[in-house]
């Protein structure tokens, strides 16, 4: 497995997707590879934790 670099969906940045971070999808059984940043992803949890 490589480092696969991914535009975040939201602010059009580029991210980096890591060989531990996939390892850790597919331990999970996650199909999809993350549409978002980390900071996006972090803002969005943030966001669902405050309601
Ligand atoms: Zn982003």
């Amino acid at each position: 497995m490589e480092d696969k670099k991914l535009v975040c969906k939201d602010c059009g940045a580029e991210f980096v997707f890591t060989v531990g971070e996939q390892e850790f999808f597919k331990e999970k059984g996650f199909d999809n590879e993350p549409v978002r940043c980390l900071d996006c992803r972090r803002k969005r949890k943030a966001e669902r934790n405050n309601r």
